[in-house]
């Protein structure tokens, strides 16, 4: 009995339960999903210094879609969904993965917990065999954020892990290393931004999204 249930899902965008062949959505939510993604552009220049790759462009037409996977992925616990979602971006974005890049997650809220760009930054170093360095922590803006000015969301919003051990600052530091920063949705680009400057703006930089939010829009 148990072991049926676990082949029984609800569908996170259509609700519909369903005996499914991945965790997070059904095959016709699925095959919206990938038809969004094929047509979303893989590379983006937004003059940040560095190329923003992404998987998904998230609009205003896809948004009823695309809203209830995301958020379900920000939950963080959904590790499977996560997993079988990286496998999908390994067949479309593998050009982001193929020079053997140094992952690092954009940082969690709580610098010992595992968010969901950690996950994602997991699943991406399973499925392409690459090393993940925890490179970055949240500087604590906590009195800054009650007041969000604009002025203040340009704040640096992270800094260099202070637990970094002396092999792994010299890993970011190594000009011969590519770095791929990794965050579940990009919208202007600022927090990679950020993890660019603090790694001395190295040359070989990039950046990786599952989303890629163009405009802002209904925004909550
Ligand atoms: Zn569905």
């Amino acid at each position: 009995m148990e072991k049926f249930w676990n082949y029984i899902r609800i569908c996170h965008v259509c609700k519909r339960y369903e005996l499914v062949s991945t965790s997070l959505l059904c095959d016709s939510c699925k095959n919206q999903l990938l038809h969004e993604s094929d047509l979303s552009q893989k590379e983006l220049y937004l003059d940040l210094g560095f190329t923003v790759y992404n998987w998904c462009h998230w609009t205003e037409d896809n948004d009823p879609l695309l809203r209830p996977i995301i958020y379900a992925l920000k939950g963080g616990y959904l590790k499977q969904a996560i997993y079988e979602l990286c496998t999908e971006v390994s067949l479309h974005v593998s050009e982001a993965f193929q020079n053997q890049p140094i992952l690092l997650p954009a940082p969690s809220k709580n610098k010992n917990q595992k968010d969901h760009a950690y996950i994602i930054a997991e699943s991406l170093a399973e499925i392409f065999n690459l090393k993940i360095i925890n490179a970055f922590e949240r500087v604590n803006t906590s009195a800054l954020q009650k007041s969000k000015s604009k002025n203040q969301r340009k704040l640096p919003n992270l800094k260099l892990n202070s637990d970094l051990t002396l092999t792994e600052r010299k890993s970011l530091l190594n000009p011969e290393n590519n770095l791929l920063f990794i965050d579940d949705i990009v919208t202007t680009g600022s927090t990679a931004k950020h993890a660019f400057n603090n790694v001395n703006k190295h040359y070989k930089f990039s950046a990786f999204s599952l989303f890629y939010r163009p405009l802002k829009f209904n925004d909550d």
